[in-house]
């Protein structure tokens, strides 16, 4: 049987499908833009125009859709909630899939379904085999988490179980869209710290340059910048670890792939973990795309 994927970005929307029968071979990859500022409707749209291509292109339609989305449905009141594409929030996402695409639908949070992949099918796979608890971080243009343990996402409470971005942790930072100041996400994700390299100098650099020039050693303003992310990235992780302590931290999202985050960085960590300074955690970069909703798929089929 052949299993569709969607991951539901502020920007694209992607569908995967990947054949059971091979490995789970992606058959095919498409993409539309998300349009997000037209609003909640416009998304819906585009997502039936992106299954119809597919299902067009791949002569069948599909029987059940694993969504990767920003957010969580709550489960009390089976709406969208934290969604940082803002208008999704308060809408009965599922129950409007349901109704635009004909076919059962799942929906899961995109950084739950990045570590819930990583650990079954990507770099967790591995480092570690036998690991019981994974950590997955996504910084990126926001930052995100995801938290699984023997094998599930762990969504809590609240449907939040994961949701690192969003504890403060600079007093007085920036404010956020979730109504609060100085989370995680306001300080390390890519934009926060474009602004922050732009509220220094008036030059709006973007994060790839403004490393280049930390590099370099040319610019003591990108090196500030620089540094702010890895002395807040090493406060952060290094809560993760004391909290969880988990057997592998796999770090996705562009802002993720710096190098620096794994050496310097890391010494950031020891910095503040509660444990003499030592750290034997494995921090890994991701080893799978962006088929992220897609593992939510194959994990709902075996529920
Ligand atoms: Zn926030």
């Amino acid at each position: 049987m052949n299993l569709w994927g969607i991951d539901l970005g502020g920007t694209k929307i992607e569908c995967a499908v990947l054949d059971d029968q091979q490995n789970l071979k992606v058959i095919i990859r498409e993409r539309v833009p998300t349009e997000a500022d037209q609003g909640y409707e416009h998304i819906i749209n585009q997502i039936k125009k992106l299954v119809d291509i597919v299902s067009e292109k791949l002569g069948e339609k599909p029987s059940k859709i694993g969504f990767a989305t920003p957010g969580v449905l709550d489960p009390d009141t089976q709406t969208m909630k934290n969604c940082n594409t803002v208008c999704m929030n308060g809408k009965p996402m599922k129950t409007d899939l349901v109704t635009a695409l004909g076919c059962k639908v799942e929906l899961a949070n995109d950084a739950n379904c990045f570590a819930l992949a990583e650990a079954l099918m990507g770099a967790v796979q591995q480092v570690n085999p036998d690991a019981q608890v994974v950590f997955g971080v996504i910084m990126g243009t926001g930052v995100g988490g995801g938290l699984v343990v023997n094998g599930k996402a762990i969504y809590g409470k609240h449907g939040i179980g994961g949701e690192w971005g969003h504890n403060i942790i600079e007093e007085n930072g920036e404010s956020c869209y979730c109504g609060k100041s100085g989370c995680v996400e306001k300080v390390i994700a890519g934009p926060a710290l474009e602004k922050f390299y732009l509220k220094l100098t008036g030059n709006p650099l973007k994060l790839k340059e403004i490393l280049e020039r930390h590099l370099a050693g040319t610019d003591t303003a990108a090196s500030e910048t620089i540094e702010r992310m890895l002395e807040y990235y090493g406060r952060g992780i290094s809560t993760l670890i004391n909290v969880m302590d988990p057997d592998v931290i796999v770090i996705g999202g562009g802002v993720g792939n710096i190098d620096l985050l794994y050496t310097e960085g890391y010494e950031r960590i020891k910095k503040y973990i509660f444990n003499n300074r030592i750290v034997q955690t494995p921090i890994v970069k991701p080893l799978l795309g962006d088929s992220a909703g897609v593992s939510e798929q194959r994990c709902c089929n075996n529920c």
